[in-house]
């Protein structure tokens, strides 16, 4: 592949914050960023030079904006395949279609790890109300159904406790295809977010802890408090997965572990993820940064911390609730960097912005950013 040199054009597909902070880098090393969304003064589009509203599916418009590029990637993996598919006839694209296809459907995504061997939860195919009975009756209760598609942060799951909550379950998830998984008892969530060049360079940072709240990622952390066998199970599983889909870009797997310490595979997000956010300063090379150098064909970044410890919290629509927030009483504390995403309505649950705090002990930044976090909110 031909290296992509800075100031030439990169196409984002997506125009969220995962976006907004790809473009934040790729302008900061001279790109130029054109966002493609059906949406318009998106958090990518404030900081990209061009902005592009189009449906995915108007290929007149994906010609055009893909003729406009020189290389195209996604912030999004929900985009449709005849999208990808036109684009690829225009430009590269990284990272490549079968990976998205493979990763965009969640019963795709399991057969495939199933199948090569990686670590999942028991999980059935579901089609029907009498296909969720069956497989309720197989993998016992409590079990989680979840959509085959589109899916996130919980979104489409329905936690099933008897056979009785099925009916309901089912209906909730809008009797679309799904999958039926086996409840996981997990001590703790890590993830590992990862990087692979067009040369086969693989770079990782290390595991990374997550909280969640409600199904969403409330706080991430690095270093883990993981085994040595865990972090080495845990990265190898990460370098072996990329190089099978002979993946391009940063990726990053999300996974339970168990009280034994086993690692079981919950997921897999072909682009950068929000529990790396903690890399976007912190480390030397941000996942967005390295997501940059990958779709361009340059040689990847240093993954090391500049400090022991880092955390991250996420800044919900929530946060928002009771007023503005009191930035001052965060931000008092030198430590702590905010980061929010230029999006004017602050619905519950909608991620907003993050904080993350740097430092020598792990606890402590972990206070850190959650006591910031709690100082934004207005107590009367
Ligand atoms: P997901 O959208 O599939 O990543 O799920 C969001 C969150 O729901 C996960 O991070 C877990 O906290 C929880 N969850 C999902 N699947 C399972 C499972 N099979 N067992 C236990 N908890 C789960």
């Amino acid at each position: 592949m031909k290296v992509i040199n800075p100031g030439s054009t990169i196409g984002v597909f997506g125009s969220g914050q995962l976006g907004r902070m790809f473009a934040i880098e790729a302008r900061k090393m001279g790109y130029r960023v054109h966002t493609f969304s059906p949406d318009t003064d998106t958090p990518t589009g404030q900081v990209a030079d061009v902005e592009t509203s189009g449906d995915y599916l108007d290929l007149e418009k994906v010609e055009t904006f893909a003729k406009s590029v020189d290389v195209v990637t996604f912030e999004f993996e929900n985009v449709p395949s005849s999208t990808i598919e036109m684009a690829g006839k225009f430009c590269e694209v990284h990272p490549n279609g079968s990976v998205l296809h493979t990763t965009q459907n969640r019963l795709r995504e399991k057969q495939f790890l199933s199948s090569n061997g990686y670590p999942v939860a028991p999980f059935r195919h579901v089609r029907s109300i009498e296909e969720l009975h069956d497989a309720v009756s197989e993998l016992g209760c409590p079990s989680i159904l979840k959509t085959a598609g589109f899916g996130y942060d919980g979104k489409g799951q329905s936690k099933i406790n008897s056979q009785s909550d099925a009916e309901k379950a089912f209906a909730g998830i809008g009797d679309s295809e799904a999958v039926l998984e086996g409840f996981i008892d997990f001590e703790k969530e890590v993830s590992v977010v990862c990087a692979r060049s067009t040369k086969g360079e693989f770079a990782h940072y290390g595991v990374i802890e997550n909280s969640h709240l409600d199904h969403i990622l409330d706080v991430s952390f690095v270093p883990a408090a993981v085994s040595e066998r865990c972090y080495s199970e845990a990265t190898e599983i990460a370098r072996t997965l990329v190089e099978q889909f002979n993946y391009v870009g940063t990726l990053c797997i999300e996974f339970f572990v168990t009280s034994d310490e086993d690692l079981i595979i919950n997921e897999i997000a072909p682009r950068p993820h929000n529990s790396g956010h903690l890399t976007f300063g912190p480390a030397i090379t941000s996942q967005f940064e390295q997501q940059v150098r990958a779709s361009c064909g340059l040689p990847l970044g240093s993954t090391g911390f500049t400090s022991p410890a880092v955390a991250m919290a996420n800044l919900l629509g929530d946060v928002w609730a009771s007023g503005e927030p009191l930035w001052t009483e965060a931000l008092f504390d030198q430590r702590i960097k905010l980061h929010l995403y230029g999006k004017t309505v602050p619905r519950p649950k909608r991620k907003m912005g993050h904080i993350t705090a740097a430092g020598n002990d792990v606890n402590e930044v972990v206070e850190l950013v959650r006591n910031a976090r709690n100082r934004l909110i207005p107590t009367t």
